[in-house]
């Protein structure tokens, strides 16, 4: 073994996909306007990608269930309230 076939090999890991970092870029955009992104052509040859999709979509799910409760309606609230048992 020589340094040169570590260098190889680095360079290898290092290199991955051409695109992954454009396509990374662009992720955050894609799920937020809820696109697939599992659908773009780089994650079907990419499964380092496609891994990272389905974990960033899988948050992104579970931040959109989470969503409605950080902002409620005055509405809401005053429901909520209404139906609240009042402490004496
Ligand atoms: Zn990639």
């Amino acid at each position: 073994m020589t340094d040169a076939n570590n260098d190889h090999l680095n360079s290898l890991n290092n290199a991955a996909h051409d695109g992954c970092a454009e396509f990374q870029a662009q992720l955050p955009e894609l799920i937020g306007d809820n696109q697939d992104a599992s659908l773009h052509p780089h994650v079907q040859g990419c499964a380092n990608c496609a891994e990272l999709v389905r974990d960033l979509m899988y948050i992104a799910q579970q931040a959109k269930l989470l969503l409605p409760l950080h902002d409620p309606s005055p509405e809401l609230w005053n429901k909520i309230e209404a139906q609240l048992p009042t402490k004496g």
